[in-house]
């Protein structure tokens, strides 16, 4: 599946692919985001050799991700994957947000070349470290003849940005596609197919390039026994740009929240009804509060971040996609 010598570009923005521990055995106790990502491309000897060029994005631990992380990422990888002699471009991260980043990336950039995310749920410092061999595998993903989208690596799963849910707390393997599936598997080093590249067009960088610190807020409120609505309400009184409910169920709510989710968008407040179940589509059209179809919240919140951007710095409202 490999073509020709096209560069990869490899950014780095820190997780625990990157971090170090006091010991070998140490799984837990461990600082994410302290190794560069040239050393990172240095521990894996099989890239020696190969066309490849990295660069330090940015230094966090993914649960600590920020719009101005964000907005630096997709300019720097827009800018990699526009020059001709760049095949695709590789992308470190931790993978606490890694579905959210995954999915801005995705309707922001849907780049016609790969845009491959990994990560680790290991430290580099580890007996079994995972990040090395996914690490290669990212780049295999990109190297490969006719790969195109947001892709995400992990554990020798190949993943579209829009299908990636982190679904395990400890194990290697912890992302899942869901009824979706997967869209390939790196086995003994070679890519298998299972399902046709991402395609698709992104809304494209002007809506991110205001300042990150005026960016919309977009916050989630869930639905629980005893959710009075209060939490919205509360929100409103701060200033609040977009809502997503996580709903029980088919993006169900208490009557209570709905009330208040109905005057946050009467007020002008951009509202998407998610679910909180881990798989599945909302379903159906309820009335007033359109659903999410099948985005996660945190894939939801990203679209209604996007659509609000996109409204303010067009006036024209974006499709989810
Ligand atoms: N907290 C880490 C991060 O998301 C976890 C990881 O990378 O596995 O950066």
């Amino acid at each position: 599946m490999q073509s020709a010598s096209g560069v990869v570009v490899v950014l780095g923005s820190g997780g625990t692919i990157a971090g170090t521990a006091a010991s070998a055995q140490e799984h837990l106790a461990y600082r994410s985001a302290q190794l560069g990502v040239a050393a990172l491309v240095a521990a894996v000897p099989a890239l020696h050799g190969l066309p490849l060029e990295a660069e330090q994005v940015a230094q966090v631990d993914s649960k600590d991700m920020s719009h101005a992380v964000w907005q630096a990422l997709a300019q720097r990888v827009a800018l990699h994957l526009a020059r001709p002699e760049v095949q695709g471009v590789v992308v470190t991260h931790g993978t606490d947000t890694l579905e959210e980043t995954a999915y801005f990336l995705h309707r922001v950039l849907a780049p016609a070349k790969p845009l491959v995310l990994t990560a680790a749920m290991r430290p580099a410092t580890a007996l079994g470290a995972d990040g090395p061999q996914n690490l290669l595998d990212a780049v295999t993903v990109a190297r490969s003849a006719g790969a195109r989208g947001v892709l995400a690596v992990m554990a020798g799963d190949v993943f579209q940005a829009a299908d990636l849910r982190k679904a395990h707390t400890y194990r290697t393997d912890a992302f899942e596609a869901g009824e979706a599936g997967r869209l390939g598997r790196i086995e003994a080093g070679a890519l298998r197919c299972f399902r046709p590249w991402p395609a698709g067009e992104g809304l494209g960088m002007a809506c991110i390039a205001p300042p990150p610190d005026s960016w919309p807020r977009v916050e989630i409120v869930l639905n629980h026994e005893g959710a009075d609505g209060r939490v919205v309400d509360a929100l409103l009184g701060q200033g609040l740009d977009g809502l997503v409910l996580a709903g029980t169920g088919n993006g169900t709510l208490s009557m209570a929240l709905a009330a208040a989710a109905l005057r946050a968008q009467a007020g002008g407040v951009h509202v998407l009804r998610a679910s909180r179940c881990a798989w599945g589509t909302v379903l159906g059209e309820e009335q007033a509060l359109p659903g999410a179809g099948a985005l996660s919240p945190v894939q939801a919140r990203v679209e209604v971040l996007l659509q609000c951007l996109v409204q303010r710095t067009s006036g024209v409202a974006a499709r989810a996609g």
